[in-house]
């Protein structure tokens, strides 16, 4: 006698982000041609160095990778740690416009998702399935749209009625298009290289490696159930992100630094925004967010 085996009806987090789905059919030639001529760049501009350039490229580092990814993105709208005051609030998420990582509301949906999924069916980025899937190749491929209205449903109402956040999901393109093109016309075809290309292939890959490398190497202080973990050399170069698995233990705190010695300068930014009275609402330890069940 046959016996038929039949695989458990899968939901709608794992149809959108299983790679088993994604077929070179599916290559979102977007993606691939900004992440690629991104690179092509950021390996052209040792070739014309300037000190202009150096400084365009140091400075937008912090303002596109701390400002933006890290408080903004990350800590303010996927979990809600802190509240900005409107003026700091836009500047915020022009920097997170401005790295080139996608739209806020795309954005903080993915990591919401993260969160809900670590590391089991449905996550976006598990080193479980890979590690360079993890680090990037998963960011290559176009996914269903209807099933992301879905999700974006399940995952993101509150930003979806958030007036500053959808303007800039509306408007993400032409920031960059401007930044580009002030670069360029203000120093060059250097500061167009190390200001925008090598800038934004560096924070992809400091962004990439808290997806990657810290689901897989590093020492944890809390037992999550996923594999997430603390690495020094990422929480360095991601301003404090590299802390993993304490923020995976404590996912709504604005401060991913728990022992004295672990490094979370974006939680200074967050404090002189609270002395300052920029911050309010400022979320600190394993504080739980009903609105927010997600995260
Ligand atoms: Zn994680
Ligand atoms: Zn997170």
């Amino acid at each position: 006698m046959n016996v038929i085996v039949t695989a458990p009806p899968r939901d709608l987090e794992t149809q959108y982000f299983d790679p088993d789905n994604l077929r070179l059919k599916s290559i979102s030639w977007p993606n691939f041609l900004a992440i690629l001529l991104i690179h092509v760049g950021a390996l052209a501009a040792p070739f014309f160095f300037s000190w202009q350039g150096l400084a365009a490229m140091l400075g937008l580092y912090w303002f596109t990778g701390c400002v933006g990814v890290t408080l903004c993105y990350h800590r303010m709208l996927t979990h809600r740690g802190f509240r900005l005051h409107p003026v700091a609030r836009t500047i915020a998420h022009l920097a997170g416009a401005l790295s080139m990582q996608g739209k806020p509301l795309e954005w903080a949906m993915s990591h919401r998702i993260h969160h809900a999924r670590s590391d089991q069916p449905g996550d976006p980025h598990s080193p479980l399935d890979g590690a360079w899937w993890s680090h990037f190749v998963w960011l290559l491929f176009s996914r269903s749209d209807s099933t992301r209205k879905i999700l974006a449903a399940k995952y993101i109402p509150d930003l979806a009625k958030d007036g500053v956040c959808v303007f800039f999901d509306r408007t993400y393109l032409v920031w960059n298009v401007v930044l580009a093109a002030a670069l360029f016309y203000l120093g060059g075809l250097s500061c167009f290289l190390w200001g925008f290309c090598l800038r934004t292939a560096l924070v992809y890959h400091m962004t990439w490696l808290i997806n990657s490398a810290t689901h897989i190497w590093g020492y944890r202080n809390y037992e999550t159930t996923d594999c997430s973990r603390n690495l020094w050399w990422v929480a360095l170069l991601t301003f404090g992100e590299g802390w993993h698995n304490n923020h995976h233990a404590q996912p709504v705190s604005a401060y991913h630094g728990h022992r004295w010695w672990e490094i979370d300068s974006t939680g200074w930014v967050i404090s002189a925004c609270r002395l300052l009275g920029l911050a309010t609402q400022v979320r600190v330890g394993k504080s739980a967010d009903p609105a927010n069940p997600q995260a």
